[in-house]
């Protein structure tokens, strides 16, 4: 079951930065896509033990984002 935390504001303008407004998969650049539909993912899972931390996000597209749900 998917027991999502959100990221904090904060940590979405820092992973942003971070990532240099890309997608950390793929690296489509956020302006080219719609912004709303980027998604701080946790890399490891939440169900997994991930934590909702800077270390274990990373901005991801739509795309990437339903890869790696399946
Ligand atoms: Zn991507």
């Amino acid at each position: 079951m998917a027991r999502r935390r959100r990221p904090t504001q904060r940590q979405r303008e820092i992973i942003t930065e971070r990532a240099e407004a890309c997608c950390e998969y793929c690296k489509t650049p956020l302006v080219l896509a719609n912004v709303e539909n980027f998604e701080l993912e946790h890399i490891e899972p939440v169900v997994s033990g991930g934590l909702t931390v800077l270390e274990n996000l990373a901005l991801s597209c739509p795309g990437c984002n339903d890869i790696k749900q399946v």
